[in-house]
């Protein structure tokens, strides 16, 4: 491969560690050029292997190389050609659940309390390691062992858990309250550490990090000290804006302005959720181009979208600057996302593990196929070392198979009067099938309708408008953080750049796992990218950012978190050569659940049935789950949809 100098001073040239290299990016190739078909017709596999250990893999994770490509085969109708007559395995089970994501490992778990903990479950996934979005990430570095969310990164939700999901919060002994007991969380602070905003050249001139002066309300500058109004006063000093731009920042959160006389507060928001904040900004508030820029992926982390795709009304319920003066009724306006609704009971419903809401997935593991995950308490599971051989036991009531693409699921006989359902599942290049009483599809619901040829077209379509948000969710393990505490930021709002959020871990220490205290120890580094395209509607940006995100290969992802931190970080001596361990790149074409919005989505503001509820009907012994069937991207909504799903197909 040949190197440019730029390669060379970002280090893409360098091999990470020995480790890193053996155990991860060549091990990622290697499980998914695994040659299966020595593997006989039993649907055995690499994950029998002692080696077998994703959660260590670096490199491009999530949906990663050999868990996509036979769904986009059945999709294209080219699957069946290939993969000819399925192989019987003459598997029969109570429930077979297709997705081993927090959704399908919770169906798993209702079913055996209604049906007995003998039930004979089988869960697929197609991804090589269960969990769904909620995966988990490894890295040593040095002697320092870390951990990074790859994807769900903790129990929180806008609203309230429902009783049902509060309860098996519980029942797998996370306490929730407790999360005080684990936060460092004066850490950051106490090094004198603030949110900033890196302002890129091509965007607004030049490179440049100025404080956060706080672009969401509340001081949340971390400065204490300073008031919201001095914060901003620097920041107008120090940020790259056009004169013009400065003074209406000013004029936003200084002079304040009722840009609609005459109207109620229900009419304003009625005006609000129809525009977008990019078009408030520029059309109604008039401001210059450079505020437009400064808040575009604002919304990112909530939607996947900038405020381009984002209603004024939900800018508002997120206290972003120019309503103030509409002297709005504080209640929720009609057609509000939820996200954009506050809730403090909701708030302080929070818990983060150091591999995010992954060991929530690895407690409900636990709980159904004890083996697999040593211990018994919910500190413990941080450090636990699964045992993957122990997944597709066939001695265990329940078995999880990896590495298994689920391919149709279809009655056996006619739909009144069959007994049962065969669900035929493609792995290493060849199909099976088995049987069972029932079977729950929690899997993202756009797949659905390659599954199921016999649901209706209406059930097809709302299946198929439940776009994903395309995302990636970046961890970078650093050899050390000292540059961070040189420019005095912990955490970077970057609007112009590949990734638009830059975080050091939360400080968390749990159950034997210590977190970095030190700037000259190891740690995580989490960069958020939302692969939108602005000025179209949410769901066409999110199509195209799932076919961008599939086509951009690692090492070009790789080149751009190197470029990115030399430029944020460069200026406190950051190397990124030198500097950088490991990186994993968790790549979700399709990730969060589309949630409906005012802007496109007709239905939202006018009412009537939604599309979650039309695509979530049971069909005869087939339930659906996933937190799609509530258009809903959290795991609440998850848990909830899996226990509706259990209950459908258990209540006869
Ligand atoms: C990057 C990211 C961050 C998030 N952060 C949070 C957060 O902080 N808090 C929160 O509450 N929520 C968060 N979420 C939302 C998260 O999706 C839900 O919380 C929850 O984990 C979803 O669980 P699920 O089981 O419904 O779906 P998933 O986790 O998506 O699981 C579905 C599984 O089905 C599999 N599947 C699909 N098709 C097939 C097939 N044909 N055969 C076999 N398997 C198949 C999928 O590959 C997947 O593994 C986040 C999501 C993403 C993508």
């Amino acid at each position: 491969m040949v190197h440019d100098s730029r390669d060379r001073e970002l280090g893409t040239h360098r091999r990470i560690t020995r480790r890193d290299f053996i155990n991860g990016v060549a091990v990622t190739a290697g499980a998914a050029m695994m040659p299966w078909h020595l593997l006989g017709d039993e649907p055995a596999g690499p994950d029998k292997s002692p080696d077998y250990y994703p959660p260590a893999l670096t490199g491009l994770r999530g949906s990663h190389p050999g868990s996509f490509e036979t769904v986009h085969s059945l999709r294209d109708g080219t699957f069946w050609d290939e993969a000819g007559k399925p192989v019987d395995t003459g598997e029969t089970y109570d429930l077979i659940i297709v997705g081993g994501g927090i959704s399908g490992l919770s169906a798993a778990h209702f079913y055996r309390k209604t049906a007995g903990a003998k039930a004979r479950i089988l869960i697929l996934d197609n991804h090589d390691d269960f969990g769904g979005h909620a995966k988990r990430n490894e890295f040593r570095v040095n002697n320092s062992f870390r951990l990074g969310f790859g994807g769900t990164f903790s129990i929180e939700s806008p609203a309230p858990y429902s009783a049902i999901a509060k309860s098996v919060i519980e029942e797998l002994g996370i306490d929730v309250p407790s999360y005080s007991k684990y936060l460092h969380r004066d850490l950051y602070r106490s090094l004198g550490l603030h949110p900033r905003i890196f302002f890129d050249k091509e965007t607004f001139g030049t490179d440049k990090l100025v404080l956060n002066f706080n672009p969401r309300g509340g001081n949340e500058s971390g400065d204490a000290e300073r008031s919201s109004s001095d914060l901003l006063k620097q920041f107008l000093a120090d940020a790259p804006l056009a004169e013009q731009a400065k003074r209406d920042l000013q004029r936003l959160y200084q002079d304040p302005k009722d840009y609609f006389p005459g109207l109620t507060s229900d009419q304003k928001k009625a005006k609000l959720a129809r525009v977008s904040y990019a078009s408030y900004l520029k059309e109604i508030a008039v401001v210059h181009e450079d505020i437009v820029k400064m808040y575009q992926a604002q919304p990112h982390p909530l939607f996947g979208v900038g405020i381009d795709a984002v209603s004024a009304q939900d800018a508002w319920g997120f206290d972003l600057p120019g309503f103030s003066g509409l002297k709005l009724d504080p209640a929720p306006g009609k057609g509000m996302n939820r996200d954009a609704i506050p809730n403090e009971e909701a708030e302080k419903y929070f818990f983060h593990f150091p591999d995010g809401n992954a060991t929530i997935a690895r407690l409900l593991v636990r709980k159904l196929i004890p083996d697999a995950i040593p211990g018994n308490a919910m500190d413990d599971a941080v450090m636990a070392k699964a045992n993957y051989a122990k997944l597709d036991d066939a001695g265990s009531p329940v078995r999880i198979r990896l590495n298994s693409t689920a391919v149709r699921v279809r009655h056996l006989g006619d739909l009144a009067s069959a007994r049962e359902v065969e669900v035929a599942y493609a792995r290493g290049g060849k199909a099976y099938t088995a049987r069972a009483k029932s079977s729950i599809l929690a899997c993202w619901h756009v797949v659905i309708p390659y599954l199921c040829e016999d649901l209706s077209d209406k059930q097809k379509q709302a299946l198929a408008s439940a776009q994903k948000v395309p995302l990636l969710y970046t961890n970078v393990a650093l050899r050390n953080w000292t540059s961070f505490q040189k420019l005095k930021t912990n955490s970077v709002y970057a609007p112009g750049m590949y990734h638009t959020f830059v975080n050091l871990d939360l400080p968390v220490s749990i159950g034997g796992y210590e977190c970095a205290r030190k700037p000259e120890e190891p740690i995580v580094v989490h960069m958020m990218k939302a692969a939108c395209h602005p000025g179209r509607p949410a769901r066409d940006q999110h199509r195209m950012g799932r076919m961008e995100l599939f086509s951009t290969t690692f090492e070009t992802m790789e080149r751009k978190i190197r470029d990115q931190l030399a430029r944020t970080l460069g200026p406190g001596g950051f190397d990124p050569a030198r500097d950088i361990a490991a990186i994993t790149v968790n790549r979700w074409p399709h990730g969060y659940a589309y949630e409906y919005n005012s802007l496109f989505d007709s239905f939202w503001l006018d009412g009537g049935e939604t599309p979650c509820e039309i695509a979530r009907r049971p069909f005869g012994r087939i339930a659906i789950a996933n937190s799609d069937a509530g258009a809903y991207a959290y795991t609440d909504e998850a848990i909830n949809h899996a226990w509706r799903a259990v209950g459908e197909i258990t209540k006869s």
